[in-house]
């Protein structure tokens, strides 16, 4: 029997096809392999071939946009919106658009280009979640943007076009839809129960256990209840905080050591699989700091959206996530 189960969060509904029951072997698995690439422009030695950095991390003594670097953060060459402008809304009739404001920025997490998060060590992720700190606090001083997302495409199928270790940031002038559904359905909760419904998943989680990968003092990561998503994981903070760069220093320590024992833990069950990972925090300038919880998603690339997902808005899962968690559990790297 397939089961629909409903998000807590948003109120999504999701359909666990376990007719259709799939482990990890039975995916077409796609592992990433990343090979030597001398026109990389994101290496060490070849600085002059993206723009001018923002924020870099170097090495005692280093000039910048020079090699001597642990990190570098750089605007984006092909950006999909641009930072000089004033922000102009106007509408026809039905029909709203804005002028294309914005900032896009790439995070060059490590000069090493065959290296990737699961294996750069647990000091060098905190140094790349600290520079997403830096930069989103620097961003946020512009009263334009509204919500700033960060995020990673690792592996071409899901969506890299350089395999040389990156991230993004897009400051962004409207609250895209997944964050609005995110805050409306916490709002209503709160509204209700009185109680951050991430707070509440968190412990309903961490008593039942079926769902839960793993967990420390600060951070917990689990497989969602309804995912979209085989083996979809987040990773959430158990202190309630509203945005990710108001977390004190040791829980970039944390989230860094959790996330890289999950990246390898998939890397070990799913074979190196392609993923997308992101952070949710709050939006900018909204009071949701009561209700809103801010998370890190990660979704390995392991099915395709289909027609059925476009045409309803209902996603296909073939795994359910007690099976997900168990499996990743039980992969020590
Ligand atoms: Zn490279
Ligand atoms: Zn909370
Ligand atoms: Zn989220």
């Amino acid at each position: 029997m397939s089961e629909l189960r409903k998000d807590p969060v948003t109120g999504r509904w999701v359909i666990i096809s376990t007719e259709r029951r799939k482990r990890p072997s039975d995916f077409r698995l796609e592992p990433v392999h990343v090979s030597p690439d001398p026109a990389c422009p994101f290496c060490e030695g070849h600085e002059h071939m993206t723009p001018r950095e923002l924020l870099a991390y170097r090495r005692n003594g280093h000039a910048p946009n020079q090699p001597g670097w642990d990190l570098r953060v750089v605007p984006n060459q092909f950006p999909v919106l641009r930072v000089e402008g004033s922000l102009d809304r106007q509408g026809e009739g039905l029909f709203d658009k804005m002028n294309g404001i914005g900032a896009h920025e790439v995070i060059i997490e490590t000069p090493k280009h065959q290296e990737s998060l699961a294996t750069i060590g647990e000091a060098a992720v905190e140094q790349v979640l600290w520079s997403f700190r830096e930069r989103v606090q620097d961003l946020k001083q512009d009263r334009r943007f509204r919500y700033i997302i960060i995020f990673k495409n690792h592996g071409t199928a899901a969506g890299a076009s350089l395999d040389h270790p990156h991230s993004q940031l897009i400051a962004l002038p409207i609250v895209p839809r997944e964050v609005r559904d995110e805050v409306d359905g916490a709002r209503q909760h709160y509204a209700s129960k009185e109680r951050c419904v991430f707070c509440d998943l968190i412990r309903q989680d961490a008593a039942d256990g079926r769902r839960l990968i793993a967990e420390s003092a600060d951070m917990i990561a689990l497989a969602p209840y309804a995912p979209r998503f085989p083996f979809e994981t987040w990773i959430l903070p158990k202190r309630h905080q509203s945005l990710f760069e108001d977390a004190p220093r040791h829980e970039y320590a944390s989230l860094a050591r959790l996330l890289a024992d999950i990246l390898r833990r998939m890397n070990k069950a799913l074979v190196s699989p392609p993923y997308n990972l992101l952070i949710h925090s709050a939006p900018l300038s909204e009071a949701v700091g009561e209700f809103y919880h801010w998370h890190v998603e990660i979704i390995p690339k392991l099915t395709k959206v289909a027609g059925f997902e476009w045409a309803t808005g209902f996603y296909l899962n073939p795994t359910a996530p007690e099976e997900a968690a168990q499996v990743l559990k039980d992969a020590h790297p």
